[in-house]
């Protein structure tokens, strides 16, 4: 088979494995196969074969049009797959930041026009060709940190047609960035101000309008809602959450954040894909969700960003046999990041998770938890080409050597869509300093 693109001579070739029982389960944290001087040929979109370096270039075909691309030295992983994310903003809120910092409450600083409505406010008031154009250079910062997939909400509309808009603009960014969003419905982010005295009317907007029209035009794969007291609650939620699946969309849930408020009990209740933040996860729980097969999607970030230091007890989900996923919650408001490395780091430091189950907790668990584990979230035969080389030795690094932009080249379906620096030397290995003219 003719090989278009050959990354070899790896260090480090490292790929999240799960077992037979554990793949069709949605259970059990997998584990990490690591090949010493590693290969990967990749046709066109594809990959056609993984293994070690002479293994591969005995299987594959090269010819004068294969690009070849020498890892040496270097690690090569998964692309990281994030699947929780809030990228579709129009303005960033660094002044409520300083304000917390100063030791205001989230309530004074709502009162001030904080919050997510001030999120609001500001993309209704933006169209969709400035929504585009805020979004790209984000988008940008999550490939350089070695992320090549995105679940991306909407949820700062928080009308009929401002959702609709957010919805559109993921889907061009989609043509318009290497990086791949995958769209789900947030419309039950918030009770907009202009409903805080009928929140009935609201939530029939969501069922009645929101959703049909949603599906109708395909603009999301599923729906989330933010369940915590003063928001959603338990029954809105259920409500809002058995509608979508009715039409056929997944749900996900941001639930036990802030409370302990029996939403983790719900996303098991009625079969959520996934469930997100559970900061306050009961006992109980852990196991609702493991019979249930919900992927607890982790957020240590935005426990980190809002200085709460309760974060969610990974191990003992983990310890249940669960499949933990981590994400940024990349948005304005409560974990300004892209950085889904970063999150490696804050899962290792203050959830205990090792270095190995952040690895596969960022690529094939996450992309169980937006149903994308058939083409992404690890290397091997038939998936979707998307790895990334990073500028270190082994994949520990990657979570120790925190802060710091690791990776030196990205590759999506197939294409070099990423690489820190410009060209290769003659063995076409990157090295900074080196003919990068
Ligand atoms: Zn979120």
């Amino acid at each position: 088979m003719e090989a278009t693109l050959l990354v070899k001579n790896a260090a480090q070739l490292v790929t999240p494995v799960r077992t037979l029982e554990e793949l069709p389960s949605r259970r059990g944290m997998g584990k990490l196969e690591i090949i010493t001087d590693g290969a990967v040929a990749i046709q066109h979109d594809k990959i056609i074969a993984v293994g070690t370096t002479p293994d591969v270039i005995k299987k594959i075909k090269i010819t004068p049009d294969t690009l070849l691309v020498n890892a040496n030295g270097r690690l090569m992983t998964p692309g990281l797959v994030d699947p929780h994310t809030h990228p579709i903003f129009y303005t960033t809120r660094e002044n409520e930041f300083e304000m917390r910092i100063q030791g205001k409450t989230y309530q004074e600083i709502a009162a001030a026009g904080g919050g997510i409505r001030s999120s609001v406010r500001a993309v209704r008031q933006a169209s969709q060709a400035e929504l585009i154009e805020a979004a790209l250079p984000r988008l940008n910062r999550f490939l350089e940190n070695g992320v090549t997939t995105i679940e991306a909400k909407s949820g700062y509309g928080l009308s009929l047609q401002d959702e609709i808009k957010s919805l559109q603009v993921i889907k061009q960014l989609n043509q318009l960035h290497s990086i791949e969003l995958v769209p789900t419905f947030l419309g039950a982010h918030e009770i907009p101000d202009e409903f805080r005295h009928n929140r009935r009317a609201y939530i029939d907007l969501i069922i009645h309008e929101m959703l049909p029209l949603v599906r109708e035009q395909h603009l999301a794969e599923f729906c989330d809602i933010f369940c915590e007291e003063h928001v959603f609650s338990i029954d809105e939620s259920r409500e809002i959450l058995m509608a979508a699946q009715k039409l056929g969309l997944p749900a996900k849930i941001h639930a036990n954040q802030l409370s302990s408020n029996g939403a983790a009990q719900l996303a098991g209740e009625i079969g959520a894909i996934s469930a997100e933040h559970l900061d306050r996860i009961t006992p109980e729980e852990i196991q609702i969700l493991r019979d249930a097969g919900v992927i607890p999607i982790l957020l240590p970030g935005a426990v980190f960003f809002l200085n709460l230091d309760h974060y969610a007890p990974a191990r003992k989900m983990i310890e249940a046999g669960l499949a933990v996923a981590i994400a940024t919650d990349y948005n304005p408001g409560t974990c300004m990041t892209e950085s889904l490395p970063l999150m490696m780091s804050l899962a290792c430091i203050k959830m205990r998770m090792t270095p190995a189950e952040t690895l596969i907790a960022s690529t094939l668990n996450a992309a169980m938890a937006i149903n994308r584990q058939d083409t992404i979230g690890s290397l091997a035969i038939g998936k979707q080409a998307d790895l990334v080389i990073w500028d270190v030795p082994n994949y520990q690094h990657l979570a120790y050597h925190f802060g710091v932009q690791l990776a030196e080249m990205v590759i999506k379906k197939g294409k070099v869509c990423y690489t820190k620096t410009p060209h290769p030397d003659e063995q076409g290995v990157f090295l900074r300093g080196k003919n990068n003219t």
